[in-house]
């Protein structure tokens, strides 16, 4: 029994790994000006969320800015900075 339940919580666990995936890909796609390519990506993601959206366990997923309407923070990628010596030491 405990190791069904173990079961069940990593299938869940992945479910809405998936599941917040296709959440972000469409928040962030969905601030993109308009385009025939966003269109059909826009489709294309939520197909993918209705169709993950079927499991049972899928219903205790809760996505914080559909809930909330606050837009998602994207961060800036860390600046890519020489490593000094790197050179010397690969050499
Ligand atoms: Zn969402």
């Amino acid at each position: 029994m405990v190791w069904q339940d173990k079961m069940t919580e990593t299938k869940t666990k992945t479910l809405h790994s998936w599941i917040a995936l296709e959440h972000a890909r469409l928040h962030l796609i969905t601030a993109w000006p308009e385009s025939a390519r966003k269109q059909a990506l826009l489709i294309a993601i939520r197909s993918s969320i209705q169709r993950l959206m079927v499991e049972p366990e899928a219903a205790s997923f809760k996505c914080l800015v559909c809930r909330t309407g606050r837009k998602m923070m994207v961060l800036p990628s860390p600046r890519r900075t020489p490593v000094s010596g790197f050179h010397e030491i690969a050499a």
